[in-house]
């Protein structure tokens, strides 16, 4: 029938048309007016503490509402910011965000609450991120470092120059703590991990989402946690989807946990409803 017809067409249409470069173009031009016209928003998805069941971290991932198009997510539109520059900016606009959103649940949810960013290895490398400015930011909201993680992948620390190693240290040296994002799917050197302070490693979701006791990803996970513990750095497991997936993962020790079977990423005052002020045994 026509409807079926017409959702065939879409899902062929819309992969090939995001390669475009008229998608691009297209993107790049609304991308400038996007943080004028105040257009992205940030998502938070709780980080669950696998020992105590307490949400005191989450993940912010930005969402554009494009008014043309609706959502888009992060995928479609990171990489085009990147390839244009825009993605300074908007990071700047993430940490100022986060940072707000931070200092309003350190009050509601819990003192020692965090929120985790994403940064591009762009804005790393970039001579224009001035991190002075985000620690000036932090004291005029009252926070030390410890407030906000950040989120890299595996990718920059291959490839980092003095730019990018002066930035991480000045990070940590803040009190800002650094997290290894998709962790498995890059270059995992051991050694940049201990040189930078690394305080979380995150499991990507590719092993957790076919996680089962017998599947060569339970080694890998098993291993990557006793490793991460031995060089005193916590792990996060992404993408837990399953009670299955989430016995084994704690059975191991795994730290913390994020994934849709706790819950997806949420607009902030969702958030805020579901874990303010939430009893130990249901905090999820
Ligand atoms: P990421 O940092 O690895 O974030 C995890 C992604 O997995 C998120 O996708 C999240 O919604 C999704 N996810 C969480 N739990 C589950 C689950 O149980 N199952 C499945 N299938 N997926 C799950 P999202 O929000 O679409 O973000 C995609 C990527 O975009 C992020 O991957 C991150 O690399 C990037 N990104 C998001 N926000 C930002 C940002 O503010 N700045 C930058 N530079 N990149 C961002
Ligand atoms: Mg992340
Ligand atoms: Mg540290
Ligand atoms: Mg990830």
């Amino acid at each position: 029938n026509a409807k079926q017809q017409g959702r065939n067409q879409r899902s062929h249409y819309v992969p090939l048309m995001k390669q475009s470069t008229q998608y691009k173009y297209a993107v790049s031009t609304d991308l400038r007016k996007a943080l004028a016209s105040d257009q992205f928003r940030l998502f938070y998805q709780p980080i669950i503490d696998l020992k105590t069941q307490n949400v005191h971290k989450a993940e912010a991932l930005i969402r554009w509402y494009h008014p043309v198009q609706g959502i888009i997510s992060p995928a479609d539109f990171i990489p085009v910011a990147e390839a244009t520059g825009a993605i300074i900016e908007i990071g700047n606009w993430v940490f100022t965000e986060a940072v707000k959103q931070v200092e309003s649940w350190r009050e509601t949810i819990a003192s020692d609450f965090q929120i985790s960013i994403n940064k591009s290895p762009i804005q790393f490398k970039s001579e224009d991120v001035h991190l002075s400015n985000w620690f000036d930011y932090l004291a005029q909201h009252g926070l030390s470092g410890e407030a906000i993680v950040v989120e890299m992948t595996e990718g920059l620390l291959m490839d980092s120059g003095p730019v990018v190693a002066s930035k991480l240290f000045a990070m940590s040296d803040a009190g800002m703590q650094i997290a290894l994002d998709d962790f498995g799917t890059g270059y995992s050197s051991l050694s940049y991990i201990k040189k930078y302070d690394v305080d979380y490693l995150k499991i990507d979701q590719a092993f957790v989402s076919n996680l089962t006791a017998e599947s060569d990803d339970s080694a890998i996970c098993e291993s990557v946690i006793a490793m991460a513990h031995k060089l005193g750095i916590k792990v996060i497991a992404e993408g837990i989807e399953t009670k299955e997936q989430l016995e084994l993962l704690t059975q191991w020790g795994c730290d913390y946990g994020q994934g849709y079977y706790f819950c997806k990423p949420i607009p902030a005052d969702q958030f805020e409803q579901k874990y303010a002020g939430l009893k130990a045994d249901q905090d999820y």
